[in-house]
């Protein structure tokens, strides 16, 4: 998925804890479950569109249902469509999102872009800077390998 760079989001992921009317235009309602809602969203200021999924959990000790929160930048029908066919939570899997978490034990929820550092890997290509640590490796492994026989 690209990076939304243009979308205020991206720089102050925090905006989406407000009501999502604020931010966002309801394109679709994908699902709508008491615990699972899956909406695809566009974005007022920019445009962007969102894949967004909620999900609330039981929590029968505490009472206090733990939720998280989803929004995962697309921009095709295909990405939509590939989305659309994972099964709730599998969109842990996408990258970058912006994720909600508030687990059950936590007084606020956390607000954070994952994916958003070019550490992580960008499928389907590597990153440059793994590749050139790979192939730092293997050239020191065959030169010792090759000192060994000599
Ligand atoms: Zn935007």
């Amino acid at each position: 998925m690209k990076q939304p760079i243009q979308c205020e989001l991206w720089e102050k992921p925090e905006l989406a804890r407000l009501p999502i009317r604020e931010c966002f235009e309801l394109l679709e309602t994908i699902a709508y479950e008491s615990h699972h809602w899956r909406y695809l969203l566009r974005c007022r200021e920019c445009g962007q569109l969102y894949f967004f999924e909620f999900l609330e959990f039981i929590d029968w000790k505490h009472g206090n249902d733990p939720q998280y929160s989803t929004y995962i930048p697309v921009e095709t029908a295909e990405e939509i469509e590939i989305l659309k066919s994972t099964s709730p939570g599998q969109l842990l899997l996408f990258y970058p999102r912006l994720q909600i978490d508030r687990p059950s034990d936590a007084k606020s929820p956390s607000v954070s872009w994952i994916g958003k550092d070019e550490d992580l890997p960008h499928p389907p290509t590597l990153p440059s800077r793994l590749v050139a640590f790979v192939r730092r490796w293997l050239f020191a492994s065959i030169r010792v390998f090759r000192a060994g026989r000599s």
